[in-house]
Formats: C-alpha cells, structure tokens, sequence
C-alpha cells in the first residue's frame, strides 16, 4: 500500500535521504527504527507531502503521492498521521477536535461529524472523555484523542512518528495498546519507533535507517535479536 522507490532529500548542503526504497504491503506493520538524525522524520513528511522529494516515487493506495499532477490534499486525506506532539485545540473538547478535520476537509456535517468522531473517540479507549478538554486529558489521552481524529478521516495508511515519546512512561501503553489493536484490525501501518517491545511483537517487518539509507531491513524477531549488519547491532545495543 506504500512504495518508495529511490527517495532522495537534502537540505540544503545535508543531504539526508540518499535513495530509500521499500515497501508496506496493505495490512503490514513496518517500523522504522534508526539514531537521531538518520532521517526517519524526513521520510515520513516525505510520504505524505509535508516535504517535497528531490527525487524518486512514492506511492499510496494504488496513486502516485509524487507525480506532477498530484492533488495534495486528496493525497493527505487517505493518509493518516500521528506526530510525538499532539496538536490538539485547546479550546475545542475531544469531541470538537475530532470532529473538526472531518468538517473542514471532508465537508461533513456536524451530526455526521460528531457520530463519527464519537465511534473513534470509543475505538481508542475514550468514550468517556468525549467532552474533556485537552488540557484536562493526560499526555497518553491527547495522544488517543490525536489517533481518534486522525482515524476518523478513514485513512488507507497510518504513518506514525514516535507516537510514544513525548508520554511519561506509565502512559506508552495505552497508546501502543490502541495501536496494537489497530494492528490487529489490518491497519497498514508505518510507525517510527524507539519501543523495540512494540517492534519485536507488532510489527511485521523492521527497517534499520542509519545516514540517510536504509542498512538493513527484515522480519522484526530477526531484526532485533539477531540482525545481520554491524550498524543494526551497534545501534541495537544502545537502545536495548
Ligand atoms: P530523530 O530520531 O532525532 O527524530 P530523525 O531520524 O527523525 O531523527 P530527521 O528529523 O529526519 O531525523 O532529520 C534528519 C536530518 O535532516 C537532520 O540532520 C536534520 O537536522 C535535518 N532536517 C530535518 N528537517 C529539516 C528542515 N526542515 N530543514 C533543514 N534541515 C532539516
Ligand atoms: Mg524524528
């Protein structure tokens, strides 16, 4: 369901994806693992757009996110993203967040819109908070509240970057359990992670980045017990 072939970016002088191919089967997990600064983010905003590729394809669903004549924001409605931050509106309860996107871009009405984001808002575990306001939500909650909204547009794919690591650590589990059952449920899923749990037991395959290339990439048990590259075990043994 996605399919990167021969992605290049730099910025400026930097040049940071230096030809990255793979894929993600419709139904797959694939996580993305990687040090800081190997480019994991810069693929992802690739993916959906939010940066522009210097060169090669990627591919959603069947269309090409980077053919010339591509409409940007039918691109980014079958694409659902969640970022470590969550950027919810303060003002707008988890209901009105929710059901915003789905209004503005979907051009839903508000009962439409509200049943909908009531139906997520349940999926990921807060059927109860429907009238809370962010502020009164925990970090783990404003992330499920961020999934809920991102759900509801009905995306293909989920991209996610480093949902998890924003959250005190009591809090990861909630948020990896939704994404798990997401999972579960046949959701095509990129997920960029430090949670090697998550990785191991979740994901079907795992992508070692390091310097802007994809070193290594594989069924996740191998991966992370026994990967086949010096980089992959180096970086492995720090993070483990
Ligand atoms: P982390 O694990 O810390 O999130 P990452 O693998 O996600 O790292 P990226 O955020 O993709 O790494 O950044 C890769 C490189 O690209 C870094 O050197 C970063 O400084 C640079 N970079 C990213 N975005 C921009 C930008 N908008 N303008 C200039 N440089 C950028
Ligand atoms: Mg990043």
């Amino acid at each position: 369901a996605i399919e990167i072939r021969g992605l290049r970016k730099s910025f400026g002088a930097n040049e940071v994806l230096r030809g990255i191919d793979f894929h993600v089967e419709r139904g797959e997990v694939v996580c993305v693992i990687g040090p800081s600064g190997s480019g994991k983010s810069t693929l992802l905003r690739c993916v959906n757009l939010l940066e522009e590729p210097d060169a090669g394809t990627v591919r959603v669903a069947g269309a090409e996110v980077t053919g010339p004549e591509v409409d940007i924001d039918a691109v980014r409605r079958r694409i659902g993203m969640v970022f470590q931050s969550f950027n919810l509106f303060p003002h707008l309860t988890a209901l009105g967040n929710v059901a915003l996107a789905q209004r503005k871009v979907l051009r839903r009405g508000r009962a439409e819109a509200e049943r909908i984001a009531r139906e997520n808002l349940d999926r990921v575990g807060l059927a109860d908070k429907v009238g809370a306001y962010p502020a009164q939500l925990s970090g783990g909650q404003q992330q499920r509240v961020a999934m809920a909204r991102a759900l509801a547009m009905g995306p293909e794919v989920m991209l996610f970057d480093e949902p998890t690591s924003a959250l005190d650590p009591e809090l990861v589990g909630d948020v990896l359990g939704v994404m798990r059952a997401l999972a579960e449920e046949g959701m095509t899923m990129l997920v960029v992670t430090h949670e090697m749990g998550f990785a191991r037991e979740v994901a079907d395959r795992v992508v070692f980045m390091d310097g802007g290339v994809v070193v290594e990439e594989g069924p996740a048990a191998r991966m992370i017990t026994d990967p086949g590259q010096g980089r992959t075990r180096a970086f492995l043994s720090r993070v483990l």
